[in-house]
């Protein structure tokens, strides 16, 4: 999944816009890497720099009029300017005093004396900012611009006039007149990209003609991409510079789910499903064996996975589910079903401790059913039955031989050279969001186009299931195994602290066990975010008699399972860990997750976090711990407490953090998008979708 955007441009050698900036008149070397930093190379990079915001520069607010805290543009000649220096002239406050007739306005910026260099007694400036003060009225490192007088002021003043994104040394005005008199030059060479799916522009008073597309049932009117283009810089109301972004969004929709359709097409037709439907030969007994009845939601998901394992092409599927509403069990039951078909089955995970639960779990599950089960990971290969042991023996549907296969688990370790996954009909990856998609890629390039199973316990929100997933089908299992326990969120501040810990010994003392997870592991961070080894000792005087454990990244393999299995044991009672414990980590009798810092995670993380309690019988307590000082932070942290619904709370996490926190740190799967928004264009990505679909197959 190349997420790469390409300029969009119907043939890019032919255009004229496609040609390099330094071809205009007044770009030189200078300006050009000046521009190259903005990534403006070509005609149409210039011509797609996105303005930052816009002044109404046809209505400036009288200063008398400003009000307190509220973004303004006001406009006046200097009456007053200088730098005061202080503290053995380490410091500095350079001040321009602007009057418009009506009053006075303060202009401060700190510690940037040379800015005196750009103002003159008498000069006329615009200026842009909230007043911090009303006695005096004072604006602190307001965005100003310096009215020049020339011919050129029709194009910085008396208009809508677009601020743009500067990079050292770019004036802004110059900038502004470089894109204004290359739109007059080339604005009507902007070709349409999509000639297939729009007629010719019929011009409704020069504006605003619709993008028609014929087969389409597409009943928006947008903007040609030439007209779009101009009101981006020369717009005469807001309402405009919407209409340019949707149309300038759309192209940017349509090219990457392009890209999508085209690959998924290729893909149609070089790959060949393997069969691996089964024949319940493990499956039954499995299930009989399981101790508990699957929910209808995950019968009802089992069943779209195995229409996909005995059709013609590879499944390629994602699996959504809030964390705890069994997706390992159902991937257990496709693993089966290929197993049983004679292919071998790769189940592969972010985390050691992860991939140590699952090689846990699913020996225990398969070990009785006869299915060898191995383990590889970066510090270990371990199999769950030694060579010469007997295996499962399976008949090949093809050839009627006996066959031994065997489930592999492991990390990223799997997907590196020398692991030669011969024979591999699944590939399940759990907790999807933790990985690359090139990580994905890679691990089913493996094989011969075995089936791609993809489970997230962060449900993906619409828009990014369209764009970043858009490979992948999608089912869900919407709905929790009975008898849980009931998990009850706060958010407290630290001040509340002595309560918090004397309500976690209570129900320590009642016999639960305890999560409490910090940020960091070594140093603590700034404003007293706090680190799990600096804190043991506290911890463990503060809970003593109970006793405490310690988890995080840095230990050993061996140290983190020996944790881990004590916990288990509930040998510990509370196990202190970073936010590693977030997948993997399975203890019915901790009712109780402690977050200090939470304003330091991810909603989505947290509510992973969360996850991990609730999974017995007991009630169970998330407690998250915000700095005192942080309202906002607070203010994010209560969607937790309202609601326990995944895709609400991956939507919020959208919309508060964008598409990277979600999609994972090192996660390269987000389009970069200039107009296009991942968090609201739910209904741009899916006209895209249809349209692009026109492109790829002309019906
Ligand atoms: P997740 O979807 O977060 O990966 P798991 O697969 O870890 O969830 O399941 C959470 C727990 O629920 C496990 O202990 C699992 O054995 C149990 N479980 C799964 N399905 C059911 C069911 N249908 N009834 C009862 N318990 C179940
Ligand atoms: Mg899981």
């Amino acid at each position: 999944m190349a997420l790469e955007m390409t300029a969009v441009s119907a043939s890019p050698q032919a255009s004229p816009i496609a040609r390099p900036v330094k071809t205009l008149w007044g770009v030189g070397p200078e300006r050009a890497a000046q521009l190259a930093r903005l990534e403006i190379f070509t005609i149409e990079d210039l011509l797609l720099h996105r303005p930052r915001r816009y002044e109404d520069r046809r209505h400036f607010r009288p200063i008398a009029q400003l009000v307190l805290d509220e973004p303004a543009v006001a406009r006046g000649n200097i009456v007053a300017l200088g730098v005061k220096w202080f503290r053995k002239h380490t410091r500095s406050i350079f001040e321009i005093i602007l009057d418009d007739g009506t009053a006075r306005l303060h202009c401060r910026w700190w510690n940037l004396p040379f800015m005196e260099k750009y103002f003159a007694m008498g000069d006329e400036v615009v200026a842009f900012g909230k007043l911090v003060s009303l006695k005096p009225r004072t604006v602190d490192h307001p965005e100003t611009e310096v009215v020049e007088t020339g011919e050129e002021n029709f194009i910085h003043l008396n208009r809508i006039t677009p601020i743009y994104p500067l990079t050292e040394g770019l004036p802004q005005r110059w900038l502004r007149s470089l894109i204004w008199r290359t739109l007059n030059q080339f604005e009507a060479r902007v070709p349409e990209p999509w000639p297939e799916l729009t007629r010719p522009a019929s011009s409704i008073e020069g504006r605003a003609a619709p993008l028609h597309a014929p087969r389409s049932t597409l009943n928006t009117s947008l903007p040609t991409r030439a007209q779009a283009i101009h009101l981006l810089h020369l717009p005469e109301s807001l309402d405009e510079v919407d209409l340019a972004r949707r149309r300038l969004a759309l192209d940017e929709f349509i090219e990457l789910q392009r890209g999508i359709l085209l690959r998924r097409k290729s893909f149609e037709t070089k790959a060949r499903a393997l069969p691996c439907r089964g024949n319940n030969r493990l499956l039954k007994p499995f299930l009989a064996r399981l101790g508990f009845k699957l929910t209808e939601a995950q019968t009802k998901v089992l069943r779209e996975l195995r229409k996909d394992l005995s059709g013609p092409l590879p499944m390629r599927r994602l699996l959504q589910g809030d964390v705890g509403s069994g997706k390992t069990v159902v991937a257990g039951c496709c693993a089966l079903m290929a197993l049983e078909s004679g292919y071998n089955v790769a189940l592969m995970s972010p985390t050691e401790i992860l991939a140590e639960q699952h090689f846990r779990n699913f020996t225990q599950w398969f070990e009785p059913l006869g299915v060898r089960v191995e383990l590889q990971t970066g510090s270990r290969k371990t199999s769950a039955k030694r060579a010469g042991d007997r295996r499962s023996e399976v008949r090949d549907p093809a050839s009627g031989l006996r066959a031994s296969v065997t489930l592999f688990i492991g990390t990223h370790a799997l997907i590196t050279a020398g692991f030669d996954l011969l024979n591999l009909g699944l590939v399940i990856i759990d907790e999807q969001h933790k990985f690359g998609v090139a990580q994905r890629e890679q691990l089913v390039r493996k094989g011969r186009y075995p089936h791609l199973l993809v489970m997230t316990a962060t449900p993906i929100p619409r828009t990014l299931g369209l764009t970043v997933y858009g490979e992948l089908d999608a089912s869900s299992i919407e709905q929790l195994p009975p008898g849980r326990g009931h998990i009850k969120t706060f958010v407290r501040t630290a001040d509340k602290l002595p309560k918090v810990w004397a309500f976690v010994r209570d129900q320590l003392a009642k016999g639960r066990q305890a999560y409490v997870v910090y940020p960091r592991v070594e140093e603590a961070g700034q404003n007293g975010v706090k680190a799990v080894t600096l804190e043991f000792d506290n911890l463990k005087s503060l809970l003593a008699p109970f006793s405490v454990g310690l988890l995080h990244g840095r230990l050993k393999s061996k140290e983190k399972d020996q944790a881990i299995a004590a916990f288990r044991a509930n040998r510990l009672q509370v196990l202190l860990a970073t936010s590693m414990i977030e997948v993997g980590v399975d203890v019915p009798n901790a009712t109780v997750m402690l977050i200090e810092n939470a304003e330091q995670f991810g909603l989505a993380q947290l509510h992973q976090l969360r996850g991990r309690i609730g999974r017995g019988p007991h009630d169970a307590y998330c407690i998250l711990v915000a700095a005192a000082k942080s309202k906002e932070a607070q203010q994010r942290l209560r969607v937790l407490e309202e609601t326990t619904d995944g895709f609400r709370i991956a939507e919020a996490d959208l919309k508060l953090r964008g598409p990277g926190e979600l999609l994972g740190q090192q996660q390269s799967g987000a389009p970069k998008l200039r107009f296009g928004d991942l968090t609201a264009d739910w209904e741009l990505i899916q006209q895209a979708r249809r349209l692009a679909a026109q492109l790829v197959d002309p019906a």
